[in-house]
């Protein structure tokens, strides 16, 4: 802890402020956090926004600590009100005659604690997004080749944060975000017919108007299976979830698969029947039936259309 204080004191830690002066402005000074004003120590210790949290609980500590010490309630005041006098005090407190060598340690131990914590938020807050698809920020090599041409990237899970992120890695200043595909998927009647996704549309996605999820090979485990399909017929519709598979998606080596995916798919009866017993619910008496229950209902049902199907798949047509 003490080190950060060190550094800090001494003038070691670069902040955003130091970075520009070096790079003779390139750079900008504005602190990277908040982006209000320039990040210098007064802004990094006293005034971050980002960083209240941290800072307040320490005033709280600090003001009480002085009120303890029996230092007249004037004169707390007026250290609070004037930020130099704080920040001051907070960098390096032995000037201050008015505390005795005891509560100057008191408050070296509070204000190294203070400090140790901004500089782990910042650092945290600095860092987020970052790691988040690192092939987006290789993005900029293409750039610096096409530098006209405009550049997409495609997620449907990138937050604020991230764009924020991505958009100084990328140097693009006119980001334009394009959060249409799921906006799109969330209205009752979508325009967007197909959506090629990972799982990564999953769970705690809610769009209405989905009919058919169609799985190109079996997902890892059953449970990711049943939340998958349970994006189609939000609103009690009619849909489908279809299953692609073939045996070498079965193999027991893949990493990460479960038994149950492999049994769902080895199955040798009704379906919709094998999914809510293993799930610990029952077939209701308005479950489709036949055709409309599953690909191995279907097989067995007798329903006009079915027959129909049968004769023309008999003759051949
Ligand atoms: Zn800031
Ligand atoms: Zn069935
Ligand atoms: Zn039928």
């Amino acid at each position: 802890m003490a080190a950060i204080k060190v550094k800090i004191a001494t003038g070691i830690m670069i902040l955003q402020y130091q970075r520009s002066r070096f790079s003779k402005n390139c750079i900008s000074a504005i602190c990277p956090l908040c982006n209000i004003e320039p990040e210098d120590m007064t802004h990094f210790i006293l005034k971050c926004e980002k960083l209240s949290s941290i800072r307040n609980r320490f005033m709280q500590e600090l003001k009480s600590l002085l009120v303890d010490c029996n230092k007249p309630p004037l004169l707390i005041q007026e250290l609070f009100d004037d930020k130099e006098n704080l920040l001051h005090l907070i960098i390096d407190c032995t000037s201050y005659h008015f505390l005795t060598y005891k509560e100057q340690v008191r408050i070296e131990t509070l204000t190294r604690g203070l400090c140790y914590k901004l500089y782990h938020k910042r650092l945290l807050l600095m860092s987020e997004g970052r790691e988040f698809r690192k092939s987006f920020s290789e993005l900029v090599v293409l750039k610096s080749f096409f530098n006209n041409v405009p550049i997409a990237c495609l997620s449907g899970t990138l937050t604020g944060k991230h764009i924020n992120a991505l958009s100084k890695q990328l140097l693009i200043s006119n980001f334009k975000v394009l959060t249409c595909i799921i906006t799109d998927l969330q209205s009752v009647q979508p325009r967007f017919r197909l959506v090629f996704t990972t799982t990564v549309v999953g769970m705690g996605f809610d769009p209405p108007s989905v009919t058919q999820v169609i799985h190109c090979k079996p997902p890892r485990s059953l449970t990711n299976y049943l939340q998958e399909i349970g994006r189609a017929g939000r609103r009690g519709q009619m849909s489908t979830a279809t299953l692609y598979y073939t045996n070498m998606d079965l193999a027991k080596n893949l990493p990460g698969i479960q038994d149950d995916i492999l049994c769902y798919c080895r199955h040798k009866a009704c379906y919709r029947e094998c999914l809510l017993e293993i799930f610990g619910y029952k077939k209701s008496s308005n479950s489709p039936e036949g055709c409309l229950c599953c690909s191995f209902c279907s097989l067995q049902c007798r329903c006009e259309n079915c027959q129909l199907v049968r004769v023309v798949d008999e003759m051949n047509l």
